[in-house]
């Protein structure tokens, strides 16, 4: 296990672009409203940053949170099209309230609503990134939720903290900020393990950092700490920082952008050169239009570095997809390996599974010498 624990504290260094994203259980106060108090706190903090010449995208949640109250739930819904309704509504609350709190500090925010529809399109991902620079260099600040009212299961990123690495790659953030409930990662679960000791800093998220991270624990938000532990291994492939902090900490962003030793931080993973921003896109932005499944062999070929992805690898073809789409990779049990863009069609790696490269080009002349995923269209976790 790589991790450091609270008393061999350090500083860091001051953020230059940050993303924050607040959990719903973060920003609601009594009686199901929205925190309006911590709401214009956190602005303050923001607005302190961006005085600093911090550029700051804010990731929020809370838009179904802050739609129950007014549409009369006392508890959330299941029901999707129901749910959809409340983040209707309370996405117009949500915006107004940080609007508000934003004019008292004489910034401006810009709404940006997103799906894995917007982002998965190379070319929307692109525009997106642009609009956000334009935002930031006019001084305001983008406020990012996903589009909550439209996203089904297949267009959906389902929680922020998976939203916000994705945001902290398009902007190309030095550092990811998750205020949560908690104060960060530990070594238990502190509410029932009085020896749980918060980790302070994570080297590299490996099997070991993922078991201390269990499931949701939120009653109005999705986000527990796997999201949280997943985005970090997906900011360290970025080459960026993420904290966890516990959001109602007096001046906690100000504090960790300014590089103080607070919560959990995960940092880039020293032995790995960030990712291009290209492949970043492939692993983490789109959905999956089918799955391949690799035996252990070319598992181990891919962990240990930098190969292309061959049929003679794989065992398994999952779903109906073509030349050119996102696919992803899994082990034998199931586990995300890598994403990439494959250059066959699922046909085609039906046909050739288990081939050995030299064989394939006499099954599908076109494809002879021609890798399933190619290396530079391959993110490997
Ligand atoms: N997008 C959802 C909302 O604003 C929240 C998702 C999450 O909590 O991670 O209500």
């Amino acid at each position: 296990m790589s991790l450091v624990t609270s008393e061999l504290a350090t500083d860091f260094p001051t953020a230059k672009r940050v993303v924050v994203k607040i959990g719903s259980s973060t920003l609601m106060g009594q009686g199901g409203h929205l925190d309006e108090e911590f709401i214009a706190d956190l602005s303050g903090q923001i607005a302190h940053l961006v005085r600093d010449g911090v550029q700051v995208v804010l990731v929020t949640s809370g838009a179904i949170a802050a739609g129950l109250a007014p549409l009369g739930f006392e508890t959330r819904p299941h029901e999707v099209d129901v749910l959809q309704a409340c983040a209707s509504v309370g996405q117009v609350a949500l915006i107004q309230t940080y609007a508000r709190a934003f004019a008292q500090e004489g910034l401006s925010i810009g709404q940006v609503l997103l799906t894995r529809n917007d982002t998965g399109s190379r070319s929307a991902y692109l525009h997106a990134r642009l609009t956000m620079e334009r935002l930031l260099e006019m001084g305001c600040v983008p406020v990012v939720n996903e589009n909550d009212t439209v996203a089904v299961d297949e267009i959906k990123f389902g929680d922020n903290d998976s939203l916000a690495a994705i945001v902290g790659a398009l902007v190309g953030a030095d550092l990811v900020v998750l205020m949560s409930d908690i104060e960060g990662l530990y070594t238990a679960d502190p509410h029932n393990d009085p020896t749980a000791q918060l980790i302070s800093r994570v080297e590299k998220v490996d099997d070991s950092i993922l078991g201390l991270a269990s499931g949701s624990s939120s009653a109005v938000g999705t986000g527990g700490m796997m999201t949280k532990v997943r985005a970090a291994r997906a900011t360290q492939l970025a080459g960026t920082s993420m904290v966890i902090c516990l959001g109602r900490r007096k001046n906690v962003l100000y504090d960790v952008a300014m590089g103080a030793d607070i919560g959990t931080r995960f940092v880039p993973d020293a032995g790995h050169a960030p990712e291009p921003a290209r492949k970043l896109w492939i692993g983490f932005a789109g959905h999956d239009c089918g799955s391949v499944v690799i035996d252990d062999g070319a598992r181990a070929a891919l962990h240990s570095g930098g190969g292309s992805l061959l049929p003679v690898g794989v065992t398994r073809v999952n779903g109906t997809f073509s030349r050119g789409d996102v696919i992803a990779v899994k082990d034998e049990d199931g586990v995300l390996i890598a994403r990439g863009i494959t250059s066959y069609s699922s046909q085609e790696a039906e046909l050739t599974r288990g081939m050995k490269l030299d064989m394939v080009g006499r099954v599908v002349p076109s494809l002879a010498g021609v890798a399933l995923i190619h290396r530079d269209e391959l993110l490997v976790f």
